[in-house]
């Protein structure tokens, strides 16, 4: 089954920049999908239209068959998203920002449950968001990706400023959520970190697809 798919996808922002150009994709059920190109490439414009924050100027996306722009609501039924910024409630305790995100998405997760799973500390899970560190901040963000046991994860720079044991954590969740079956899009401008993980990638560079294979394939082609 095809997870995510983009058809003929086109964005622009005023009439300069082409964020992405007639970008073809599928990603399919089971596959943990690196999204690798450099800043500006069109990753999260990407990733924005797939979650419809923003509407495309031509073409569609699709998850799991579920129009983006049509269908937004079964989309995100079915997608957890870790942003890139995150977009937590600072103000909040770590386990107020999972209880509504939660409740958001109509889900029954147990909190301690997800904390452990990120390895949050549950005492750090009673204290306000601004006060976490740069890895605990991105751990709660992770917890909330995986509320409700998405059938897509959409990891967008999920390495970004992280220590050797974040990444290691990244790696694991992403790992362990496509063994069961699940999807995985893994967006990032680090070329080590696609390889580690990914089973297969697509290359962007400035809006355009530039290739799409396994790893090994790419090599080759290099
Ligand atoms: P990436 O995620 O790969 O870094 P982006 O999708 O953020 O790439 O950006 C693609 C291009 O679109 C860049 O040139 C960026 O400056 C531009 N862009 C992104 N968002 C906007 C916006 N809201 N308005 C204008 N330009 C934008
Ligand atoms: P990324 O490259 O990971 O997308 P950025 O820091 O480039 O992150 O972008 C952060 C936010 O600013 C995004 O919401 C993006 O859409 C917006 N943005 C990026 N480039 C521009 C731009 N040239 N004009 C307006 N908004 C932009």
């Amino acid at each position: 089954p095809v997870a995510v798919r983009t058809t003929g996808l086109t964005k622009r922002y005023g009439d300069d920049v082409l964020a992405v150009d007639d970008l073809d994709l599928t990603v399919y059920a089971g596959e943990i999908f690196g999204f690798l190109g450099p800043n500006g490439a069109g990753k999260s414009t990407t990733i924005d239209v797939i979650m419809d924050y923003v509407r495309p100027s031509a073409g569609s996306a699709s998850v799991l068959g579920r129009d983006a722009q049509e269908e937004t609501r079964a989309v995100h039924e079915r997608v957890g998203i870790l942003p890139d910024g995150y977009g937590l409630y600072e103000r909040l305790t770590g386990r107020k920002n999972l209880e509504y995100a939660i409740a958001l998405k109509g889900a029954d997760d147990d909190v301690d449950d997800l904390l452990d799973r990120v390895g949050l500390e549950v005492a750090a899970a009673d204290r306000p968001v601004d006060g976490y560190s740069k890895g605990m901040t991105q751990r709660l963000a992770l917890a909330i990706a995986l509320v409700g046991d998405p059938d897509v994860l959409i990891l967008d720079e999920p390495s970004s400023g992280l220590d050797p044991n974040g990444v290691r954590l990244v790696r694991e969740i992403a790992r362990g959520h496509a063994d069961r079956g699940k999807t995985v899009f893994f967006s990032s401008h680090i070329l080590s970190q696609v390889e580690a993980v990914c089973d297969r990638v697509a290359i962007l560079d400035r809006g355009r697809l530039v290739a799409v294979d396994t790893i090994a394939g790419l090599r080759e082609a290099l």
